[in-house]
C-alpha cells in the first residue's frame, strides 16, 4: 500500500495499492482485449461517450476540487476552478478536433488512412492530475485506441472520482484501466509490456530518459513532455508592470509546480530596478498557506521532499552570488509548524552561468535576468537545454511576431495569454522538454498510425 499525504498537513489521508506485473498484466489483457471493439465503434459514437464522461466530470467539479486541494495542496478556489474544469475543457476541445481529424484523406496518389495505434500507457504526474490524464486519455480513446492509465503515486485519490464518472458515462469495460503504483515498479512494468504499443508519459526528464531509454529498445513510439525552464522576455517597450506582475503570479501559480511556469524573468537593463521592485511587492502579497484555508493564494509544496529540494536551490543560487529581494530557503512567516510550505523567493542580480538559470526547481522561485536589447533576450531565452514554453511582452504587435520565431520553445505566449484559452494549440517542448505534442489535432496525432492505400 502507498500512503497519500495531504501537504498541507502532513496527514496520510488515504492509500493506493501498488499494481505488480500481475496488476499491470490483467489490465493490458483487459484493453487489449477491449480494442477490436472500440477501435470499430463509429467516430461519433465514442466522441459521444467522451461528451458524457466530460458531462459527468463537470457534475462531479466540487467534489474533484476538494479532493485535489487536499492531496495535492492546491488553494481550493483555484483547484476548484482550474483543476476541475480543465480536464472538462480539453474533453470538449479534444472532441472538436476529432470530428475535423482527416481520418481518411487523398494524399500523393493514395489514400491516406490513420488508423489507432492500438493499447497505450498514460502515466501522468501529480501537478495538474486530472489535465494530464485528460490531454492523454481524450486523443487515444478518441481515435480507437485503449488505455491503461498510471496516474502519479502522489496524488492517486481523485483518479477514483474520474473512474466513476466513466462508468457513469458508459464507457465499455476495458476501455480505459487504472493501474496504480510508483514509477520504478508499476510504470515501468507497464512500460514495458509486450501488449503497450504507444507510451505518454509526462514527468521530469529523468523518467523521461528512463522511459524512452526502455521503449526505444522495444522500438514503441514514446511521447514524452517533460520539464521547463520558461522565460518571461520583456522587451523595452512593454508595459513593465503588467509583464512583471504576470510573471510572478503565474510563476508561483500552484506553488511554482506548473511546468509551464515562467521562471526566468529577462528585463531591459535599464528598467531593473523597477522591475525588482514590482517583482518583490507582487510576491509578497501572495499568502502562503493551507490548502483549505480561504485566506490562502499560494498552497504548499508537494512534499517534504520537494520542499528540500527547493531550498537547496535558492540556497546555491545565493551562494553563486544572486540576491533574494524577496522569500528565501526559511519557511514563510504565519505557515503552520506542520506542512511543506515555501516562500515565493524572488532573485535578482541572476547570471546565465548560475544554475538557476538552467535548471528546473519546480517551486516558487523566480530568476530575473537583465538584457541589453532583443538580441540580447533572444539568446539568453534560448540559453538552457529546456524549450517548452515562453513568453514575450512588447507593444508592437509586428515585433511579437519576429522575436516569437526566435525564441526555442513550443509555445510563445504573447501579452499575458493563458495556454488554457487556446486547448487547440499544441503543447510540447524542444530539447530537453520532450518529444511529440498535446492538445488539439497534434494530440490526436500522437496516437494513429499511417496507412497509404495505392493502385485503388
Ligand atoms: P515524475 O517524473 O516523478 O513522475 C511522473 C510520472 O512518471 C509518475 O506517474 C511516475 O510514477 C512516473 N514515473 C517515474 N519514473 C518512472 C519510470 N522509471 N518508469 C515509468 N514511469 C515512471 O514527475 P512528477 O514529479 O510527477 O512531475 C513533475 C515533472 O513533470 C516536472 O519535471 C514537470 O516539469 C513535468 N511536467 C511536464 C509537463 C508537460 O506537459 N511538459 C506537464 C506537467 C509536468
Amino acid at each position: 500500500m502507498i500512503d497519500v499525504v495531504d501537504p498541507s498537513t502532513e496527514e496520510v489521508i488515504g492509500q493506493v495499492a501498488e499494481a505488480g506485473p500481475d496488476g499491470v498484466n490483467a489490465a493490458v489483457r483487459a484493453a487489449r482485449d477491449a480494442y477490436p471493439a472500440w477501435a470499430a465503434t463509429p467516430l461519433d459514437e465514442r466522441l459521444a461517450l467522451l461528451g458524457a464522461l466530460a458531462d459527468g466530470l463537470e457534475a462531479r467539479t466540487d467534489a474533484i476540487g476538494g479532493s485535489l486541494a487536499r492531496e495535492m495542496g492546491m488553494p481550493l478556489a483555484q483547484a476548484t476552478a482550474v483543476q476541475a474544469m480543465l480536464p472538462v475543457a480539453v474533453l470538449r476541445s479534444t472532441v472538436e478536433a476529432a470530428r475535423d481529424f482527416p481520418f481518411v484523406a487523398s494524399e500523393g496518389g493514395a489514400t491516406i488512412i490513420r488508423e489507432p495505434a492500438g493499447v497505450v500507457a498514460a502515466i501522468t504526474p501529480w501537478n495538474f492530475p486530472l489535465h494530464q490524464i485528460a490531454a492523454k486519455v481524450a486523443p487515444a480513446l478518441a481515435v480507437g485506441c485503449t488505455v491503461v492509465l498510471k496516474p502519479s503515486e502522489l496524488a492517486p485519490l481523485t483518479i477514483a472520482l474520474l473512474e466513476e464518472a466513466a462508468r457513469a458515462a458508459g464507457l465499455p469495460d476495458g476501455v480505459l484501466n487504472v493501474v496504480h503504483g510508483t514509477g520504478p515498479i508499476t510504470g515501468e512494468a507497464l512500460v514495458r509490456h509486450p501488449g503497450v504499443d504507444v507510451i505518454s508519459l509526462t514527468g521530469s526528464v529523468a523518467a523521461g530518459r528512463r522511459v524512452g531509454a526502455i521503449a526505444g529498445d522495444a522500438i514503441k513510439r514514446a511521447c514524452l513532455e517533460l520539464g521547463g525552464k520558461s522565460p518571461s522576455v520583456v522587451l523595452d517597450d512593454a508595459d513593465l508592470e503588467a509583464a512583471v506582475r504576470h510573471t510572478v503570479t503565474r510563476c508561483c501559480f500552484n506553488s511554482g509546480q506548473a511546468c509551464n511556469a515562467p521562471t526566468r524573468l529577462l528585463i531591459p537593463v535599464a528598467r531593473a530596478d523597477d522591475a525588482y521592485a514590482l517583482a518583490a511587492e507582487t510576491a509578497a502579497a501572495l499568502t502562503v498557506g493551507p490548502a483549505l484555508d480561504a485566506q490562502t493564494t499560494m498552497g504548499p509544496v508537494i512534499s517534504a521532499a520537494a520542499r528540500d529540494r527547493i531550498r537547496v536551490h535558492i540556497d546555491g543560487a545565493l551562494t553563486a552570488g544572486a540576491r533574494a529581494i524577496h522569500g528565501g530557503s526559511t519557511p514563510p512567516d504565519g505557515v503552520p509548524a506542520k506542512g511543506f510550505y515555501v516562500a515565493p523567493t524572488v532573485l535578482a542580480g541572476v547570471t546565465e552561468d548560475m544554475a538557476i538559470h538552467r535548471e528546473e526547481v519546480f517551486g516558487p522561485v523566480l530568476a530575473i535576468l537583465t538584457h541589453t536589447g532583443d538580441d540580447d533576450a533572444v539568446r539568453l531565452a534560448n540559453a538552457t537545454d529546456y524549450g517548452l514554453s515562453a513568453e514575450l511582452f512588447t507593444g508592437d504587435d509586428e515585433r511579437a511576431r519576429a522575436v516569437a520565431r526566435r525564441l526555442r520553445a513550443g509555445q510563445v505566449k504573447v501579452g499575458g495569454v493563458s495556454a488554457r484559452d487556446s486547448l487547440g494549440a499544441p503543447f510540447g517542448g524542444y530539447g530537453l522538454s520532450g518529444l511529440g505534442r498535446e492538445l488539439g489535432r497534434f494530440g490526436l496525432e500522437e496516437f494513429v498510425e499511417t496507412k497509404a492505400v495505392l493502385g485503388v
